[in-house]
């Protein structure tokens, strides 16, 4: 079984897929993660993060996979573990940019299909039921009030370690979500046959809870 989950920063994509992923015992995919990854290797190595086929290039000889160390779930990039490091501000900055290029969505694309084959997943991302898994069994689109995801970012941040103004999360979260939603392939967009759920007022076991009963009434 595949289920995606799509959505803009911030609206508790990722908290619920892990959870939901552990509750049915399918493998998590956070595909957002992966494209951090790439986006942290760019910038270790200083490349032009508007060029395109340097990107596509740095994507297709970079080795990204998910490990599991006794339920928690860790990235894996050329043999690191950079779990903590894609979650530096500045890749949250510049992650947009890498992934707005057509040519390092395809190769990353390729890789999520690869993945999700081998078994039943839970994915999320943005593209996740329109490119990823078109046939996904179910998809689920969250969303919350700008207010409230530049919050739950500012908690993320703070739980990590890292100080964050509540005013630059705010504005990097619309630039993010512009650059997600305006570019020409795997934009965030709502489709026809996504649920969309609007978490603003609920709880994570609430939207957990709400994603169950779609799956099982089904
Ligand atoms: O999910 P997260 O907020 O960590 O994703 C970081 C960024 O990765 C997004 O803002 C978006 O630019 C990119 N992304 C994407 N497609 C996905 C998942 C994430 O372009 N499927």
């Amino acid at each position: 079984m595949k289920i995606a989950i799509d959505g803009p920063a911030g609206a508790g994509k990722s908290t619920v897929a892990r959870r939901l992923a552990r509750e049915l015992n399918f493998t998590y995919i956070d595909t957002g993660a992966m494209y951090r990854a790439l986006t942290l290797k760019a910038l270790q190595q200083g490349i032009d993060l508007y060029d395109s086929n340097l990107l596509q290039q740095l994507a297709e000889a970079t080795d990204i996979h998910f490990q599991n160390h006794s339920g928690d779930q860790r990235i894996i990039s050329d043999g690191v573990d950079v779990t903590d490091l894609i979650r530096a501000p500045q890749v949250g900055e510049a992650v947009s940019t890498v992934s707005s290029h057509p040519a390092v969505r395809a190769v990353m694309v390729k890789l999520q299909q690869a993945m999700a084959g081998k078994c039943s997943v839970v994915m999320d991302g943005r593209d996740i039921g329109e490119y990823v898994l078109p046939d996904a069994d179910y998809k689920f689109f969250l969303t919350a009030g700008l207010e409230e995801r530049a919050q739950r970012r500012v908690r993320e941040m703070e739980l990590l370690g890292y100080k964050s103004d509540p005013s630059a999360v705010r504005e990097e979260m619309i630039k993010r979500d512009q650059i997600d939603s305006q570019r020409p392939v795997g934009a965030l967009r709502v489709l026809p046959d996504h649920i969309v759920i609007d978490t603003s007022n609920m709880t994570e076991d609430e939207v957990l809870h709400a994603i169950m009963m779609k799956i099982q009434g089904a």
